[in-house]
């Protein structure tokens, strides 16, 4: 996991700004106005009432790469396994596709770019909500919203930038991540185990031989 030091947003007087505090004033209808959409390094397509379904990462060249070696991957174990028992075949291709779609999935979704649902400043304060400026995507974000420095744009619930995805990890796939990763590591333990019982069927046979 890509850990990117984070932005201290109590530290960067440049990157935030309280709205409760100083110079309120310049927080009105300048930034709550709809703007033109910017997408920063990504690349978003296949658009449904404005949102769009796919967003492909400044890192796409590399999430091409991770895809391939899974399904490469995942491909020799399946193909391993073609003349065993059908419950360990299917259980391997199972598996395997199982977490060929799901980094699909994270990869391909919206991880929740801050520039499609603008705050509400006036509903905001009522709420005694913080809110911060980013300079860059110039809009009003919630605290848990961050500024990618890869992605050039910001993120809703920022968790971390993930270059093998191709992008940032954040509210709109931080769940399809977390099952990503529980995909893997059932992937991993599972063609182990098999390998393994293999072996040991192996080394017994080749003793009843001798
Ligand atoms: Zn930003
Ligand atoms: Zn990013």
């Amino acid at each position: 996991m890509n850990q990117k030091v984070k932005h201290s947003k109590d530290e960067d007087d440049d990157f935030n700004l309280n709205t409760s505090s100083a110079e309120p004033l310049e927080l009105d209808d300048q930034y709550t106005k709809p703007k033109s959409i910017c997408w920063g390094r990504c690349h978003p397509m296949m658009f449904r009432k404005g949102n769009p379904a796919v967003v492909i990462g400044p890192h796409w060249p590399l999430f091409i790469c991770a895809f391939l070696l899974f399904l490469l991957i995942g491909c020799l174990f399946i193909f391993l396994r073609v003349n065993d028992d059908p419950l360990i075949f299917y259980t391997t291709l199972f598996v395997g596709i199982n977490q060929c779609v799901s980094y699909l999935i994270v990869s391909l979704i919206n991880p929740g770019i801050a520039n499609i649902e603008r705050i509400d400043i006036e509903k905001n304060q009522q709420t005694n909500q913080k809110t911060w400026y980013c300079k860059v995507c110039k809009l009003i974000q919630l605290k848990e919203t961050q500024h990618c420095l890869d992605c050039d744009i910001c993120i809703q619930e920022y968790d971390h930038h993930c270059p093998w995805t191709g992008k940032c990890i954040g509210k709109g796939n931080i769940k399809q991540f977390y099952y990503f990763i529980l995909s893997t590591v059932v992937f991993m333990i599972f063609n182990l185990v098999i390998i393994l019982l293999k072996l040991k069927e192996q080394e017994s046979k080749t003793n009843k031989q001798q």
